[in-house]
């Protein structure tokens, strides 16, 4: 058996809540014309939806491409079965997090897509769990939120790598860390609303190639410098994209923390002591970096996760994905099923 852990859907509900207005004018859908998006797959001449979202006080609206591979849970399944993956643990798309709308209407919107992907779960228990979308711009009611999700039976939580460019070790966040500790649930921190994206990482789509993975190094740091752990000892944190940029500069968090006064702020002990701490996905496309990171990091840390439905993904057989034939076959077991049993208890 195959689990693939990081995997997006939004439920039919969910959107039909959006075509009938429910969130409008806040959040409204519009069929997508002209250029074919290219961060999924879209056959010629279909017709896409595209979410528009206008953020609270402000002229800002943002956009985003939803293909029919994002919602429709047969194309999924084939997907799956093409992909020799049994089950997929579900979260929203990182569109759909919300976090720049007024607390109120971002809860409302947070309630939807967990009781859409919860029902989802419960009709398909074979095929699907979930994890909870939680409106973290407003920390106390997204620890309320996690409680009632994980009532649901949701087994995790997504967040965003920042929270409308707050980073993750503010000290308003502690509630919600504090409820994901006591329900015991892994916190997968997904690059969303990312750093210099409108400046120079807005050219050769270097906002997804460069900036997702910067910003969810920025937030590992933050969690680690900014003493996280030391409050949460038993905080279970999984990082989208092999950890971004974490497994590979370490040694510079490492040397910055001995040499200089500014990352001992917080009282935080020295960054190796953590990085046991954090779980990582396999959405690394290299061989030789997929086996590095096994190396270094331990086979019980990563766990097989493809950003299914974008095409940066691991869109290939699982068995497949670069470097994970050149792992002993316990390795392998372990990437691919024994740690994401044992992470998210199922
Ligand atoms: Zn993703």
């Amino acid at each position: 058996m195959i689990i693939d852990f990081h995997a997006h859907l939004v439920s039919e509900k969910f959107m039909a809540d959006l075509r009938n207005g429910r969130f409008a004018p806040t959040v409204t859908i519009e069929v997508g014309s002209g250029r074919t998006p290219s961060t999924a797959k879209v056959g010629a001449g279909e017709k896409w939806d595209v979410m528009v979202v206008k953020e609270a006080a402000s002229p800002n609206e943002s956009r985003s491409f939803l293909p029919r591979q994002a919602v429709d849970v047969e194309i999924r399944l084939e997907h799956m079965k093409n992909t020799g993956v049994e089950m997929q643990i579900l979260s929203h798309l990182t569109a759909m997090s919300f976090y720049t709308l007024d607390a109120g209407v971002g809860g409302e919107l947070a309630a939807a897509l967990n009781d859409g992907l919860a029902d989802l779960a419960r009709r398909m228990p074979d095929k699907f769990a979930s994890m909870a979308g939680v409106p973290l711009q407003d920390p106390p009611a997204a620890a309320a939120e996690l409680e009632r999700a994980v009532g649901l039976g949701h087994i995790g939580v997504k967040i965003g790598s920042n929270v409308r460019g707050l980073n993750l070790n503010d000290r308003s966040f502690d509630v919600f860390w504090d409820k994901a500790v006591s329900l015991d649930v892994p916190v997968f921190i997904h690059p969303g609303d990312i750093i210099g994206s409108r400046d120079r990482m807005k050219d050769f789509h270097l906002n997804n190639l460069l900036a997702n993975p910067l910003d969810t190094s920025i937030a590992a740091a933050c969690l680690i410098f900014g003493g996280v752990f030391d409050r949460f000892p038993n905080l279970k944190v999984v990082l989208a994209h092999l950890g971004g940029f974490i497994p590979w500069i370490r040694g510079r968090l490492q040397q910055g923390y001995l040499e200089r006064d500014e990352p001992k702020e917080c009282g935080s002990k020295a960054p190796e002591t953590y990085m046991d701490k954090f779980y990582y996905d396999t959405v690394i496309h290299n061989a030789d970096c997929m086996e590095f990171a096994v190396k270094t990091l331990g086979a019980d840390q990563i766990l097989y996760g493809t950003d299914c439905p974008w095409n940066i993904g691991n869109l290939e057989p699982a068995r497949e994905i670069p470097g994970l034939s050149r792992l002993s076959n316990e390795e392998q077991d372990k990437i691919l099923l024994g740690n994401v049993k044992r992470l998210y208890k199922i």
